[in-house]
């Protein structure tokens, strides 16, 4: 049953580097932003070990430790911080609704939705046992702990290609797992990994098992699909790059998506089709996704939500 309304200036989905960023600079701005934070406070960054790539740490910083460094930062200027999921939402009219937990409805004069993506996994259980131990979704997060080891990446599309070349750079060599007899990377990238020395690709190979000696990665266990045949490549790095998943299922029919259900913005900005609603981070961008590049697009969100604002009193004003 929907009880309470709250009306508010500025309501921020999610609570990765990108809300965290926009809340900071909406709040430096007088907007009174409120975040509601999704099941995962903190997002992605929460499920990783150490962050060696994002400016300001010179020793590097855990995951953790820098959401809650984020947060402390955007409380400080006075972000509501709130745990809470938002369930539903209503773009359609005259001012921005939302529902919270099924149960509080709140209205805002900006949105800004940053509820990034999620990266997709194998499923298996030492996938997730080895997970920041050997196991990584981002190549360019992770490569760099595994410098002159031997590493293997699954996946056939162009994040797997762009990742195994970025690898290959770092490590001695990348043993490429290919489920099928070919690529669905474009032509491009494929021409690129057959160019790396270092990179041997297996074809028909599926994951079985990622080993490990209880704290650390030390080899897979695949499949030829083909000759039924199983064996173990020895490995310290097991990165995953089967593709992400944006998480955009509370906007559909409301905001408009291309075919992999990232939100769309604005050349240049991060104006959504509704006015006044604002999208950052890894939910509008499938090429970039870093920590530091969502923070950007926060800033840019936060920016723009305000200048939004004004437009609007001013029009008020006029009229
Ligand atoms: P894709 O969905 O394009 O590719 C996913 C790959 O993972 C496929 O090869 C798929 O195999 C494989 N896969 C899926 N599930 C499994 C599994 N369980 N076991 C083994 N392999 C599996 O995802 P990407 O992240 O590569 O790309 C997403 C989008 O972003 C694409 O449109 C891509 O073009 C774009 N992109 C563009 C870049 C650029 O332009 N520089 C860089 C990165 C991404 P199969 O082929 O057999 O289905």
């Amino acid at each position: 049953m929907i009880s309470e309304v709250e009306h508010i200036k500025c309501l921020i989905i999610g609570s990765g580097p990108a809300g965290y960023t926009a809340a900071i600079y909406a709040a430096r701005a007088d907007m009174h932003p409120v975040m509601y934070t999704g099941i995962v406070p903190g997002g992605q960054l929460t499920q990783t070990t150490d962050v060696d790539n994002f400016p300001g740490y010179p020793n590097g910083v855990l995951g953790t430790e820098m959401m809650e460094d984020l947060k402390n930062q955007a409380e400080r200027f006075g972000t509501s911080v709130r745990f809470g999921y938002i369930t539903e939402v209503d773009f359609k009219g005259q001012v921005h609704k939302v529902v919270v937990d099924g149960i509080k409805t709140i209205t805002a004069d900006t949105v800004i939705i940053a509820t990034g993506a999620t990266a997709k996994w194998l499923g298996l259980e030492s996938e997730q046992k080895y997970n920041g131990f050997g196991v990584s979704a981002c190549a360019v997060c992770d490569g760099f702990f595994f410098r002159n080891q031997e590493v293997a990446i699954v996946g056939a599309g162009d994040t797997a290609a762009e990742e195994a070349t970025y690898l290959a750079k770092l490590t001695s060599k990348v043993h490429m797992l290919v489920r099928r007899d070919e690529f669905r990377a474009s032509k491009a990238m494929v021409n690129r990994v057959l160019n790396t020395p270092n990179i041997e690709i297996h074809y028909h190979t599926e994951t079985k098992e990622i080993l490990g000696d209880g704290q650390n990665v030390t080899g897979v266990q695949v499949l030829n699909n083909k000759t039924q045949e199983v064996h173990v490549i020895p490995i310290t790095g097991f990165f995953v790059a089967i593709g992400h998943k944006p998480n955009t299922e509370l906007f559909v029919n409301q905001l408009i998506m291309d075919e992999n259900g990232y939100l769309i913005t604005k050349a240049d900005s991060t104006q959504t089709n509704i006015p006044g609603v604002f999208a950052c981070g890894d939910v509008q961008d499938h090429v970039y996704r870093q920590a530091i590049t969502a923070a950007g697009t926060g800033c840019m969100a936060a920016l723009e939500a305000e200048r939004y604002l004004a437009a609007v009193h001013d029009q008020l004003l006029v009229s």
